[in-house]
């Protein structure tokens, strides 16, 4: 049976990165709010009008309408999905129960990604992605091998987000203590939150992320 994860953390955890892991290694399915909101926001729908300065203040967007986009993707089908950014509120959570039980579904693991706020500003203030592929860089850790152009496709789009500025990430962060982080108490307490130490290497947080899945990870 497919196994339908949550990766939950703090802006620049690292939970892109690892989701396009898992997609690769697992063929899991990647539901990223975020992603869904950003493009809403460049193919200029009402709604994407309507929660882009939400967005560029570091603020989260309404519970209904994150839970609609994925409420539209669950009922598309499928199973064996990565939830990135997706609960972000307690009302999320609940809501995501819900849906996934309508599909006779579950929730499988919630990896909690553990960083310290002060490597968060850096990896943040640092990234770039490829416009193309998705692949995710940064100016010092992982720039890309020719100056400009996309290692994985030969892009030469490559984007900086909005968002990622010291003062939307101020919001971000606040707005993830309170009102994000509280998730890790509720999916503890349901029994199926994995802390994994999202400082290490991207290779050791994919094994640490990938012994998970396999039943072998650490749960608190
Ligand atoms: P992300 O790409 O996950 O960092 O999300 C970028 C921005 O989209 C966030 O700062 C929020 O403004 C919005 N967003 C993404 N996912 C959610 C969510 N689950 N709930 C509320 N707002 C969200």
């Amino acid at each position: 049976m497919a196994t339908n994860i949550i990766l939950l953390g703090p802006p620049g955890a690292g939970k892109g990165t690892q989701a396009r892991r898992l997609i690769e290694e697992r063929g899991l399915v990647q539901l990223s709010t975020g992603d869904m909101l950003r493009e809403a926001r460049s193919s200029g729908t009402e709604m994407g009008q309507l929660v882009a300065k939400v967005m560029d203040r570091g603020e989260l967007v309404t519970d209904e309408i994150v839970i609609g986009l994925i409420r539209e993707k669950l009922d598309q089908g499928g199973n064996g999905f990565i939830f990135d950014g997706f609960p972000r509120t307690l009302a999320q959570a609940d809501a995501l129960e819900g849906l996934m039980k309508d599909e006779g579904q579950q929730i499988d693991a919630v990896v909690e990604m553990r960083v310290d706020d002060t490597a968060l500003v850096s990896r943040i203030s640092g990234r770039f992605t490829c416009g193309n592929c998705g692949e995710v860089y940064h100016d010092v850790t992982k720039p890309t091998k020719a100056e400009g152009v996309c290692d994985v496709c030969g892009s030469t789009d490559l984007r900086r987000r909005a968002d990622d500025n010291a003062e939307s990430l101020k919001t971000r962060l606040m707005e993830y203590y309170k009102k994000t982080s509280p998730l890790i108490g509720y999916y503890y307490a349901k029994g199926n939150l994995h802390p994994v130490d999202g400082l290490a290497e991207i290779d050791q947080v994919a094994s640490a992320v990938s012994a998970v899945l396999n039943g072998t990870g650490s749960k608190t």
